[in-house]
């Protein structure tokens, strides 16, 4: 297997001063040990609710924070050796040229780009820290990246506030690929827009990541956003991952109560018409004080005694299809009955 990034037991935990001495009294586990292999050139979806640990995640690997433990491995090809993110000062990152080639496009492109800045300086920016390119060189990689996002030279004097929220998000996507990074993480890149637009970033997204060889890491909490432009999605519950599995396995054995609950939520027109409802009772429990056991249990119809004692491990239950649920072998049973006696 050709794995590009591997996140290995990775946490995140925000601590929580209290008392006088405003010492470390509990933690906020956004992200409690999760393990990932990211294959080479495909679309991982990380799917959830907020607050489920998936934009901790996107931004530990670009660090625009430091995990508290584990390790994000990057392994760049097969004549370099491969990297832990996680451990390496800002000098570092600096120094192996990470910072250029794994890129990250957010939801609102508006708050990553300076107002004051013309498209043509805000696409050639990161150029300019890589490389020294004469004015007109410069300038002609800037005409060559806003065509690749379906935009053209007439656009390089303008200011962002002159475009729509869709143009914008190309001139993100501009100077996100204007490095030729290898990865890039997507963090909610289209739930700012129409959906009609959100359907052509949706469009340009996957074709640029044929014709550049690219791979993604797309966190939405949008399934039939995730559904669309992934090969694989992971479901993340409170800090975990619970499932993860190809998007057609996902959506067609579903074996963890969490993602049935999360698919059987959309609109029956967009997806299985026969899928039974379970709807989930209470609000998702505090990161601060996560339930024992399976994090799950506290929600879940089918939890059982072991379920709050011991928690469960993802495991492969075959063809490439990961579960961490002590009943995972029954479920789509149990989902059924459910079902016809609910
Ligand atoms: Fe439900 Fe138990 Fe499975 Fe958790 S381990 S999802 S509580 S059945």
């Amino acid at each position: 297997e050709d794995i590009i990034l591997e996140l290995v037991d990775l946490k995140k935990h925000y601590p929580v001063l209290g008392g006088v001495l405003r010492r470390e009294v509990n933690s906020v586990k956004a992200l409690d040990g999760i393990s990932i292999a990211i294959r080479r050139g495909e679309c991982l979806g990380i799917v959830g609710e907020s607050g489920c640990g998936k934009t901790t995640t996107s931004k530990a690997i670009i660090r625009l924070h430091d995990p508290t433990s584990g390790k994000i491995l990057f392994h760049p090809n097969d004549r370099e050796e491969p990297v832990d993110i996680a451990s390496l000062s800002p000098r570092q990152l600096k120094k192996k040229n990470l910072r250029h080639r794994l890129q990250m496009v957010f939801q609102d492109p508006t708050t990553s780009m300076n107002p004051r800045m013309l498209v043509k300086n805000i696409i050639a920016e990161p150029i300019k820290e890589q490389e020294k390119l004469s004015p007109h060189d410069l300038e002609a990689r800037v005409v060559e990246l806003l065509n690749l996002v379906g935009l053209n030279k007439d656009h390089l004097f303008r200011y962002p506030h002159e475009f729509s929220g869709g143009q914008r998000q190309r001139i993100a996507v501009a100077r996100a690929i204007a490095t030729n990074p290898e990865f890039l993480v997507l963090d909610e890149p289209t739930s700012a827009l129409d959906v009609s637009v959100q359907a052509q970033i949706l469009n340009l997204l996957h074709s640029l990541r044929k014709k550049l060889g690219l791979t993604y890491l797309f966190v939405t909490h949008h399934l039939l956003v995730v559904k669309y432009i992934s090969d694989r999605i992971a479901v993340m519950y409170l800090g975990k991952v619970v499932e993860l599995a190809g998007t057609d396995s996902l959506f067609e054995n579903t074996c963890h109560p969490y993602t049935w609950a999360l698919l059987s939520g959309i609109p029956s027109t967009d997806i299985d018409e026969t899928r039974e409802r379970i709807i989930l009772e209470g609000d998702v429990p505090s990161p601060l004080d996560p339930p024992s056991g399976c994090r799950f249990h506290t929600r879940c119809p089918f939890a059982i005694k072991v379920c709050s004692q011991i928690e469960p491990q993802l495991i492969d239950t075959g063809g490439d299809h990961l579960v961490a649920c002590h009943r995972s072998h029954d479920t789509r049973a149990l989902f059924h009955n459910h079902a016809t006696k609910g």
